[in-house]
């Protein structure tokens, strides 16, 4: 079993990237096991050609290694599409026709992330008159498939989980989430549903990602869970029983003015930083700080930082509004 390393390759990795990658590293590695890398491609249209190198590079020059091949989800159709037919077999899944703007429309309106739960349209066009949406499909009328989710208050969809970071956590699927996208009417596999799959047959027991995601870890439980139900790529057969990952939120990193990082900021980014000269140990310790690790920025590799690691030390700076300075450069070169 393993921690993984799951990038997505839409950009140079930024501060906010090598700190939740060293998070999963420390992890893992506290754990006694080792790291996969998987670059999470899927998403053509967000992929930038390049990235996917600039992201071995970048790991490897932080010293946060990982075993065994690369996955890459784009190679990885095949196993997508039978997973797929299986679940839908299963009969989880059924086509969507709505527009984004029908789906606005019918939603109630939505606060914080903007995460819309599907109003469930096509669901009672499936339910009611299934021929009729089998008809829409044959025809080739443009649709996405959705996961049947329980339905809000129902019993099953009731997921309990304990984060490492933000302790005992209990969803309500259908009110949480509700009927996500698996496959997009572009024909894409949807993130959700990809990287449920890889985690499990990657033999994935260790989940580490940012707190955005913490609500997705609900339908992940609870979809891997079905995959193991109906055996899709014979997952019952060579990996069960398959450990319950253990998950680990982490609070999200800022810039100065309390936005969230994001890749589009060159100044944050490894290939700005290490131009300017900035070494790993730097980038290492001042991520070890912003894990609540150690007291101050101080340089270390990434071997010193797991003698500090702690899941405790990081529950107890939840809390904190930390906000990276845009010149943080100036100060990782004097680390
Ligand atoms: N590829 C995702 C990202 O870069 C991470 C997904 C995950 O950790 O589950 O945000």
């Amino acid at each position: 079993m393993s921690g993984r390393f799951a990038p997505t390759p839409s950009g140079r990795m930024h501060l906010g990237n090598a700190y939740a990658m060293l998070a999963a590293w420390l992890s893992a590695h506290a754990r006694g096991e080792d790291m996969r890398l998987r670059i999470e491609d899927i998403d053509v249209p967000r992929v930038m050609p390049g990235a996917d190198e600039w992201i071995r590079d970048d790991l490897m020059w932080l010293g946060l290694d990982w075993s065994g091949d690369v996955v890459h989800q784009s190679r990885r159709t095949a196993l997508y599409d039978e997973a797929f037919a299986t679940l839908r077999d299963a009969g989880l899944l059924y086509p969507c026709f709505c527009s984004r703007a029908e789906i606005r429309a019918a939603s109630a309106p939505q606060e914080g992330d903007r995460f819309i739960v599907y109003p469930g349209t096509c669901r009672r066009l499936h339910d009611e008159r299934p021929d009729e949406a089998a008809a829409r499909v044959r025809a080739g009328e443009r649709h996405a498939w959705r996961l049947a989710a329980p339905h809000a208050g129902a019993l099953d969809g009731r997921i309990l989980f304990d984060d490492h970071v933000y302790g005992a956590q209990d969803y309500d699927l259908g009110a949480a989430l509700g009927d996500v996208v698996l496959r997009r009417s572009d024909g894409l596999y949807a993130y959700q549903f990809v990287v449920t799959l890889d985690d499990l047959l990657m033999g994935i027991d260790d989940v580490v990602r940012g707190r955005d995601l913490l609500r997705s870890t609900a339908l992940q439980i609870w979809l891997r869970q079905r995959l193991l139900d109906c055996g899709a790529c014979g997952v019952d057969a060579r990996w069960t029983p398959a450990r319950t990952p253990g998950y680990a939120h982490l609070p999200l990193l800022d810039n100065a003015a309390g936005v969230r990082l994001a890749k589009r900021v060159r100044s944050l980014d490894l290939g700005h930083l290490r131009a300017q000269g900035v070494r790993p140990q730097a980038v290492v310790g001042y991520c070890a700080w912003a894990l609540g690790l150690i007291e101050r920025p101080e340089a270390m590799d990434a071997g010193e930082a797991l003698a500090c690691f702690d899941w405790r030390r990081v529950r107890a700076v939840r809390g904190r509004d930390l906000k990276v300075p845009d010149d943080v450069g100036e100060r990782l070169q004097v680390m």
